[in-house]
């Protein structure tokens, strides 16, 4: 298990790897019995409702955050696209 996780954070982006540790990662095992299979269910089920609700505020504050942002643009060298985008080094706004 533990071995999966590392293999998971591998393909983060050290962004991601510094939130998944601030975090703690999320934590269950694969069912072996119809009970535990309907407990992983009532699990995920569960985690889909909490997505949904981050989600909401995801949205919520990234606005909120732009909105604030004094926008610091630069090139964005990752994106493969033809068309050039920028994107701010404080915050996630992208244009
Ligand atoms: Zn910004």
């Amino acid at each position: 298990m533990e071995k999966m996780r590392f293999d998971y954070l591998d393909t983060l982006n050290s962004d991601q790897v510094h939130a998944a540790k601030s975090y703690g990662p999320l934590r269950y095992k694969i069912p072996q019995t119809n009970e535990e299979f309907k407990q992983f269910h009532q699990y995920y089920l569960l985690l889909r409702w909490e997505l949904d609700k981050m989600e909401d505020l995801l949205n919520e504050k990234r606005v909120e955050f732009e909105n604030k942002c004094d926008h610091d643009w630069v090139q964005d060298c990752d994106n493969r696209d033809e068309r050039s985008r920028w994107k701010c080094t404080k915050c996630t706004k992208f244009r």
